[in-house]
């Protein structure tokens, strides 16, 4: 357990002191990481907003209550969440080169939180790229897990046609995980 927080706390200070993209122009602090010390299932989303931002935690804002009714609707509890990049965006927008710069810091936030997941589940089309660029270059780190995409919740509440995608996503995931315990 030391070790869990020694090495969380090593992340935080060097995000806190990186300057790698212009996102550390735009952040009040860093947003590492929310849940379970050893989570069962890995959600990782885009980047923090304006909430995340000035609460230092991801997924408190308003796609955060959307994400948090579902998993209490699927009865998940055992679940952490991180996002590809530490710092709000310049303009609250994400940009791949932001995800580019913050790779080694997904790999740090992998390396802690997805050894004892078994389900990691990308919210949103970046996540899923930046996770498939990690497989490619490090097939072993995430070779345990099953993957499942859903739409990330800040789309739905952007456009609430997509409310539908977004129910069958965590529909799949429920069924998925009640087959496999
Ligand atoms: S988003 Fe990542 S790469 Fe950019 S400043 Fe923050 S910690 Fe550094």
């Amino acid at each position: 357990m030391t070790d869990y927080y020694e090495t969380i706390g090593n992340i935080k200070e060097r995000a806190e002191a990186c300057r790698a993209c212009p996102c550390a122009q735009s952040r009040s602090q860093v947003v590492l990481y929310r849940g379970t010390l050893e989570p069962r299932i890995l959600f990782v989303g885009q980047s923090p907003g304006s909430k995340e931002d000035e609460m230092g935690v991801p997924f408190v804002g308003p796609a955060g209550a959307l994400l948090e009714e579902a998993l209490i609707t699927c009865r998940i509890d055992s679940f952490g969440i991180i996002n590809i990049i530490n710092c709000f965006p310049p303009n609250n927008k994400y940009r791949d080169e932001f995800g580019v710069a913050c790779r080694p810091f997904l790999l740090d936030k992998l390396r802690i939180f997805a050894p004892a997941a078994k389900y990691l589940v990308m919210l949103g089309r970046d996540a899923q790229e930046a996770i498939r660029i990690v497989q490619t270059q490090q097939p072993q780190l995430l070779s345990h897990l099953n993957f499942h995409h859903i739409i990330h919740p800040a789309a739905v509440l952007r456009n609430r046609s997509w409310q539908s995608k977004w129910d069958e996503g965590w529909k799949h995931l429920k069924e998925r995980i009640d087959d496999s315990s």
